[in-house]
């Protein structure tokens, strides 16, 4: 290759937007040489290896900007410790039919089963495969709606909440709300309902969410929606968080 070419390949290559063919072309070259590749060949390989590259970063800068309070993934999450859950349901999620049909997940269950886990692992896998993810906990959601319908800039504070491809709503339950607080929360199921997915977890059963949402029509109203198209895994085992600790403690008090 003339260095003349090689210059122009790098200049165009790099004006088409594709930079990791302009910084290893010479690799390339010479890995084509060595193992006489054919021509076709080797653009296969130079596009598949640009579109990975486009795909990891686009994939790293998704997850910088959903919030996710920690990327731990399905693989990660030890299903014997849980033996209440069938993996297959888990697994079943991870195929991300129920994003593609805009349907819901729910993850209920006591502190420390693991609910977050899942839903942060299916948010890895759902940005990994191209969409957007948005993390909040609800009290944080209902916290920063309510300032924002304060300062009159609600609207474009629920696209925060609406855009996301995949919106992950965690620890549902945790503090009852208000009326206008629930309210809140109603816009915001209501507008995605049949658009985009919600994955929320919750230490209460629906049951019980008549009591968190302070009112039982409006609670009726969320449920109503959110549990149309919705695939719920309750998970009634024991914490996690607890299981290292409480052999520790054991430990201690059986060697006093
Ligand atoms: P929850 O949201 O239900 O309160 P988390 O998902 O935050 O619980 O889990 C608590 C901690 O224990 C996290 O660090 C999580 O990764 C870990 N964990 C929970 N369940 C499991 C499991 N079955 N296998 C591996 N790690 C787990
Ligand atoms: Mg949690």
């Amino acid at each position: 290759m003339s260095q003349l070419t090689g210059n122009r390949v790098r200049t165009t290559a790099v004006k088409l937007g594709l930079p990791h063919l302009a910084e290893a072309l010479s690799q390339y070259v010479r890995r084509a040489d060595e193992a006489k590749m054919g021509y076709l060949d080797l653009i296969d390989l130079v596009l598949a290896d640009e579109l990975a590259v486009r795909e990891d970063r686009r994939f790293r800068q998704g997850l910088r900007t959903s919030k996710l309070p920690h990327h731990k993934t399905l693989d990660a999450y030890d299903f014997s410790f849980q033996p209440e859950i069938d993996p297959r349901k888990v697994k079943d999620l991870a195929t991300l039919s129920f994003i593609e049909a805009k349907a819901n997940a729910a993850l209920l269950g006591p502190p420390g089963a693991g609910k977050t886990h899942i839903a942060v692992g299916l948010a890895v896998a759902a940005c990994r495969a191209g969409y957007s993810i948005y993390f909040t906990s609800l009290d944080d959601m209902v916290r920063n709606l309510k300032a924002a319908e304060i300062a009159g800039r609600l609207t474009s504070k629920l696209g925060t909440y609406l855009r996301p491809g995949v919106l992950v709503v965690d620890e549902v339950g945790y503090q009852p709300l208000e009326r206008a607080e629930a309210n809140l929360v109603f816009q915001v199921i209501s507008k995605r309902y049949e658009k985009r997915s919600i994955i929320l977890t919750s230490n209460k059963t629906f049951s019980e969410w008549s009591q968190v949402f302070g009112d039982e029509v409006l609670a009726t109203a969320i449920l109503d929606r959110l549990l149309h198209h919705c695939d719920v895994i309750s998970i009634n085992g024991p914490s996690y968080r607890l299981k290292n600790r409480l052999a520790a403690i054991e430990r201690d008090t059986n060697a006093a």
